[in-house]
């Protein structure tokens, strides 16, 4: 054991708060070490000026002060818990968001998924050829196209052209 480390035990070791063996084996330095002997002696002879010094009864405030200091310390406390707490809940809001957001892009994926597979799929009309991309007959698609409604904007300019040669 150095120098350096008895000196920081010193005031330990006259408390009589170090661990029987550590204790021993700084003693057992101060018995070798003249320097480290010294400082361990002047210590002592302070801890017992100290000791001998009359007791003073500590002034009024100082039992204000360490209230006030206790009243704090349990306020910074609170703040502190309630700190943590908010910050649990915002934690479990933010997962719940983000679950939100993978469940409703995995809606919209599968909705999607669902149509295309509806478009695929649909009943085949007799004389076209089936299957998905198929194109239409060129001669016929047009009949076709208005037949089932779905040339709407050929419908209006048909209506157009009747309501014309009407007036
Ligand atoms: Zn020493």
């Amino acid at each position: 054991m150095n120098c350096r480390a008895v000196t920081k035990q010193l005031s330990f070791l006259l408390d009589e708060r170090l661990e029987s063996e550590f204790a021993v084996e700084v003693s057992e330095h101060l018995w070798s070490c003249r320097k480290c002997n010294r400082e361990f002696m002047r210590l002592s002879r302070l801890r017992q000026q100290l000791h001998s010094l009359r007791r003073v009864p500590a002034p009024q405030y100082l039992r204000h002060l360490v209230r006030l200091h206790i009243a704090e310390a349990q306020n910074d406390y609170l703040v502190k818990r309630l700190r943590e707490f908010l910050e649990l809940r915002w934690s479990r809001i933010r997962t719940t968001e983000r679950l939100w957001y993978v469940a409703r892009f995995l809606g919209t994926a599968s909705a999607f998924v669902f149509f295309f597979a509806l478009y695929l799929y649909r009943p085949a009309r007799p004389g076209s050829r089936a299957g998905p991309f198929a194109e239409p007959p060129a001669e016929s698609g047009g009949v076709r196209a208005q037949e089932s409604g779905i040339g709407s904007g050929g419908d209006a300019a048909q209506a157009y052209q009747l309501k014309r040669t009407h007036d």
